[in-house]
């Protein structure tokens, strides 16, 4: 079965069609980025962006496969509402012009997902440190759980905010990475309440700090330690709770080499197994999309073009697990 998979909820159009068939680390993944000309994105001219190039990423993706596919598999969020717009209307009408299901697909379960089938393991928890979102979730009784989450912002917005201010370009993340690795430890916030973070505090405070000329370098070094510090601890103590003894890290800001290593430390102190998978299916991808599409259509979880409206805040924990069988927990 060969699976069309577009992923199109914030700023990367992208298309990949997965082939059951094939190992899923060689999955051909095209890719067509938005980068807004200053500031942040700008959900108006992110859709357009996707409307301009998803048909390309599209034909790209096609043209690289083996053959003709067999369902159109399509992000239908959380995201930004114009965005999700513009690729459900595409995705459902080459459904229908290729007259093959529709599969719709969560971004965020598709984010775990990606490393749960790459790492093999069995019952993770899973780490969601995205741009937009933030999530520590266990699988229980056919639904992946929320065991702790942002209260504010996403993780990786509120690392994109302080770098506005400071003046660079988006994304942030890989600049702070860059910046704090010649930085020291200087006092921020740190936020963990229960399970649940909060990153809006410290991002405030990263710009009061530098206005008040502490150097960049130190409040990125500063901001990583305690942001990812929060995640880390968020995810221990699920860990702790669950039993379980296996970590998957997914989402854009898990290319971090920081935040993996607190994490790997954090695993190895306990004994338990921490997986991320490749920086390529750690971003937004539809290479995460064609192959969780794959599943559900296994499952014979597809979808009627009449009901496949996008939801903005589709929340992971909606999402009725239908392609794992209820013995795993
Ligand atoms: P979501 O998946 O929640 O919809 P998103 O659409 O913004 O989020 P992702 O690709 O998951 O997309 O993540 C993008 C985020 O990752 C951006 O905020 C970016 O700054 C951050 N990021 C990218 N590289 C790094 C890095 N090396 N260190 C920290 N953050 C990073």
């Amino acid at each position: 079965m060969r699976v069309l998979g577009i992923e199109g909820t914030a700023w990367a159009a992208s298309a990949a069609v997965y082939d059951t068939n094939a190992d899923p680390d060689s999955i051909f993944i095209e890719t067509d980025a938005y980068q807004p000309d200053s500031g942040g994105i700008h959900p108006r001219e992110a859709a357009e962006h996707m409307s301009d190039a998803v048909p390309e990423v599209v034909e790209t993706a096609l043209e690289a496969a083996d053959g003709p596919v067999d369902a159109v598999a399509f992000s239908r969020g959380p995201g930004l509402g114009p965005c999700l717009r513009t690729v459900g209307t595409a995705a459902r009408a080459l459904a229908q012009t290729l007259d093959v299901p529709l599969v719709g697909v969560n971004h965020m379960v598709a984010h775990l997902e990606i490393g749960r089938q790459h790492s093999e393991f069995d019952s993770p928890v899973c780490l969601n440190a995205s741009g937009a979102n933030a999530h520590v979730l266990g699988y229980r009784n056919g639904r992946y759980r929320v065991l702790g989450e942002t209260m504010d912002t996403g993780v990786g917005n509120a690392i994109d905010k302080f770098t506005r201010h400071v003046g660079w370009s988006h994304p942030g993340g890989p600049k702070v990475e860059e910046a704090a690795k010649d930085g020291e430890y200087v006092e921020l916030p740190y936020v963990v309440k229960g399970m649940d973070f909060s990153f809006s505090g410290i991002m405030s405070a990263a710009k009061d700090a530098y206005d008040a000329g502490v150097p960049v370098e130190d409040v990125c070094y500063s901001l990583q330690e305690n942001v990812f510090g929060m995640l880390t601890e968020v995810a221990e103590r699920a860990l702790s709770l669950t039993g379980s003894d296996e970590l998957v890290l997914g989402g854009g800001v898990g290319q971090n080499a920081r935040l993996r290593e607190m994490l790997r430390e954090m695993c190895d102190q306990r004994g338990a197994d921490f997986f991320a998978p490749d920086p390529r299916f750690l971003r937004d991808n539809a290479g995460m999309i064609a192959v969780l599409g794959a599943e559900m259509v296994r499952a014979g979880d597809t979808i009627a073009v009449e009901e496949s409206a996008v939801d903005s805040n589709f929340r992971p924990d909606q999402v009725p697990v239908t392609w794992r069988s209820d013995e795993e927990s």
